[in-house]
């Protein structure tokens, strides 16, 4: 299988394993861990989404399932996984049982290529 096969293929993982794992990858703080835009490849933070004015649960809201496009128009993306359409590779199940598609952890691994295009319906900034 291909590299890029296998990063097609759905990966179902309890909220304390994603957890985990953002942890081992990122550390303990989770306003600093970042999520690739599974649309427009972009990488966000939840402190990114601080830094546009919104409050620490907001940011926690968003990070994993909306491009911070939606809000920073100079992104050109407006991708979010509660849409009809599925592009999400991850999805993390809670312990009551309910499921929630989620962006990737942006890792090296799953850095767009050079000639990647936005997905999603494109923005044009003012
Ligand atoms: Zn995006």
């Amino acid at each position: 299988m291909s590299a890029a096969q296998e990063r097609s293929v759905l990966r179902v993982i309890t909220h304390a394993e994603w957890l985990a794992e953002a942890e081992r990858l990122f550390g303990e703080r989770g306003r600093d861990w970042p999520f690739r835009c599974v649309s427009c490849g972009g990488v966000q933070t939840g402190a990114d989404f601080v830094a546009l004015g919104m409050t620490p649960e907001q940011a926690a809201a968003r990070v994993a399932m909306s491009c911070i496009g939606r809000w920073a128009t100079d992104r050109g993306c407006d991708w979010t996984l509660g849409g009809l359409i599925g592009l999400h590779r991850v999805v993390v199940v809670f312990e009551d049982g309910r499921r929630q598609p989620v962006f990737e952890f942006a890792t090296p691994d799953n850095a767009p290529a050079a000639d990647h295009q936005v997905i999603g319906k494109r923005r044009v900034a003012p």
